[in-house]
């Protein structure tokens, strides 16, 4: 039976090498089992260019998927807010094909809509606002026309800034928005929701317009691993110990 596997938010840096660790360890064993493997953005803790690629940590993590993807696991990646600078360079390095944001798609049977879900928190009308500029082909091109060194500094004093607001912020803002994720399932015939970014792991039930639809929320890479396997049956959530 055809099964998928979906991870997300594992913000991979070379300072957190026991999660790298469990991440290769999860390529070679369960992903090297699955027929696809879904990556719902945020793989690395920051992407400055696809030029990243002559950094050892993303050389080696591209690697590691090339090898996946050679083995005959389907790889996609659709990116986050903090990879979505990842392009060709990074598609051709890692063999993963590139999904756009949002992408319904069919997963073993069932009408499945996969997303970052940075979108759906819109009721951070900063964060929604900064989305759009860096978005944009025109700040991408200014922002890549920089030396990667310079690049790297801008991208961590913003997330230096972005700690700072998170304190400020409330949770339920940086939340999902139930009236976007209502949309967002009626805009796409009711299909089933896959997406991270939230770090809130769960599954959810939505009555929308009378019709049930579920929403699976995938766990970010901190204190272990986790994927979520789908298959003709259902999707089920695994956890994976810290090393
Ligand atoms: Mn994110």
């Amino acid at each position: 039976m055809p099964v998928a596997l979906f991870i997300s938010d594992l913000h991979l840096c070379p300072t957190r090498p026991a999660i790298v660790e469990l991440f290769e360890d999860f390529l070679d064993r369960q992903a090297r089992q699955a027929d696809a493997l879904y990556i719902l953005g945020d793989l690395f803790e920051y992407w400055a260019g696809d030029d990243s690629l002559g950094d050892a940590f993303n050389a080696k993590i591209c690697a590691a998927l090339k090898q996946l993807a050679d083995h005959g696991t389907r790889l996609w990646f659709i990116p986050g807010n903090r990879d979505f600078l990842a392009n060709s360079g990074f598609a051709l390095a890692s063999g993963a094909g590139m999904l756009a944001d949002p992408t319904l798609t069919d997963i073993a049977g069932s009408a499945t809509l996969l997303m970052h879900g940075d979108t759906l928190c819109s009721d951070d009308a900063a964060y929604q606002n900064y989305r759009r500029t860096v978005r944009s082909a025109a700040w991408r091109s200014r922002f890549l026309a920089q030396p990667l060194a310079e690049r790297k500094a801008q991208i961590e004093a913003l997330r230096r800034q972005s700690e700072d607001e998170k304190q400020i912020k409330s949770a339920a803002i940086m939340d999902v928005n139930a009236a976007t994720v209502a949309m967002v399932l009626r805009d796409h015939g009711y299909p089933r929701l896959i997406h991270g970014h939230t770090h809130r792991p769960a599954h959810h039930s939505h009555a929308v317009d009378g019709r049930g639809c579920e929403r699976w929320v995938l766990a970010d890479w901190y204190d272990g691993g986790s994927y979520l396997a789908c298959d003709a049956t259902g999707c089920r959530a695994v956890t994976l110990p810290a090393p």
